[in-house]
């Protein structure tokens, strides 16, 4: 194998003011994803006392483990 045929791959600089914002969109995504599917339910429900977010996301809070009913 000649050594041309040998690619090098090189870190990436990435400047934290650059990155801040998507850590904290995902964070956001995340903690609502997390309210929604685990906590969201009843009297702590954010639509009132609909049932429709809990029963949109009713398989996924039984298959992460969450407790239900
Ligand atoms: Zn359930």
């Amino acid at each position: 194998m000649s050594s041309s045929a040998i690619t090098q791959s090189r870190p990436v600089p990435v400047s934290v003011s650059e990155t801040l914002p998507w850590l904290i969109g995902a964070l956001l995504f995340g903690l609502v994803l997390y309210y929604f599917i685990g906590i969201d339910e009843g009297a702590t429900s954010v639509f009132g006392n609909s049932m429709v977010v809990h029963e949109f996301v009713h398989d996924a809070r039984h298959f992460l483990g969450f407790p239900c009913h």
